[in-house]
């Protein structure tokens, strides 16, 4: 008989042996004190080290765990829109890390604030536990794309929520393949509450988003949910328009009242040409930015390829 869960908890993995053992214990925990039937969704990106191996244990071992094996590392917002595939539940679908910076233990209470009629919970950081960098960088981040996103996204806010199964259907059926999940969340509306609570560190382990790859999200959230890039640059074009325009008017003033200090000004000339060369290639970046997107679009590949299941005990491909 096919299970019937009401809740899923869906947590993407990418080389975690070393806190693996730690989260199940912890989810184990929970789902012990929780009466609703709950699955546990784990999604291997193409792990190097022995998550796979001791994933597989764990879910050839209890049927409330179901694990989702990539064909290879996809990064975390597609791991976790495979996860979204493959979740079952009816009701709520929790989202959270794998290092244990989400607590798990905010379960019941994320259940409860789904079942008072909201479609989203999503977990705003008060505290985090990171250097003041990254702490800086995050801060200015959220800030920057509250004024100039199309849709309101919550300030400090992730990934880590619960939705309920409407949003989710909804989230499944976006074809997009630049995923900003928590912007696409925000994007579909209902009725949406925060819950704050404090970030913990990383259980063990170093961080699997590079640089680089925060970097990348950064830019999703830029390009996908904003189109002041865009609307800036037809504005700075118009502002050097009017610029050139009285820089014209001036050398045709001197040119005819004062012929004989024509020839100066050659420095303004080569800082004005030099400046605007700068500023057509930062254009054409950020078109070319939207442009891409567009042509990863219509390529049409699928977000992710699965190398095999385990659900139901049983191994499937
Ligand atoms: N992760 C993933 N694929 C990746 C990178 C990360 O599935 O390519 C997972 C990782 O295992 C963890 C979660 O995404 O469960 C968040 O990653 P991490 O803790 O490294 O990010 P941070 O908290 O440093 O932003
Ligand atoms: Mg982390």
């Amino acid at each position: 008989m096919e299970n019937i869960f009401e809740v899923s908890l869906l947590i993407p993995l990418y080389n975690e042996q070393e806190t693996f053992p730690a989260l199940i214990d912890r989810l184990k925990n929970v789902l012990n004190n929780f009466k609703h039937p709950t699955e546990i969704v784990l999604i291997n990106d193409g792990s190097t080290d022995a998550t796979p191996q001791l994933m597989e244990q764990v879910a050839l071992a209890d049927d409330r765990f179901q694990c989702v094996f990539l064909s290879r590392n996809y990064g975390h917002q597609f791991a976790l829109s495979a996860g979204m595939q493959y979740a079952r539940a009816t009701q709520g679908i929790m989202v959270l890390d794998g290092d244990l910076q989400d607590p798990p233990e905010l379960l019941p209470e994320f259940y409860n604030l789904l079942q008072q009629g909201n479609d989203v919970v999503y977990a705003i950081r008060k505290k985090r536990k990171e250097g003041i960098i990254k702490r800086l960088l995050y801060w200015a981040y959220y800030r920057i794309m509250r004024n100039i996103s199309s849709i309101h996204i919550p300030l400090d806010s992730g990934d880590f929520c619960m939705m309920s199964r409407r949003v989710l259907n909804q989230l499944n059926a976006m074809p997009e393949r630049n995923r900003y999940i928590r912007g696409m969340r925000s994007w579909v509306g209902y009725k949406q509450i925060g819950y704050e609570y404090n970030r913990s560190e990383r259980e063990a382990g170093e961080s699997k988003y590079s640089f680089k790859m925060l970097w990348r999200l950064a830019y999703s959230g830029i390009f996908n949910f904003s189109e002041f890039p865009i609307k800036f640059i037809t504005r700075i074009g118009f502002i050097t328009i009017l610029f050139s325009l009285i820089y014209f008017a001036d050398t045709l003033y001197k040119k005819i009242f004062y012929p004989e200090i024509m020839p100066q000004g050659f420095t303004m000339i080569t800082f004005l040409i030099t400046l605007f060369c700068g500023v057509q290639l930062l254009s054409l970046g950020l078109i070319g930015e939207y442009v891409l997107r567009i042509y990863d679009q219509v390529k049409g590949r699928p977000i992710f390829v699965t190398d095999k299941i385990i659900k139901d005990k049983k191994v499937s491909n």
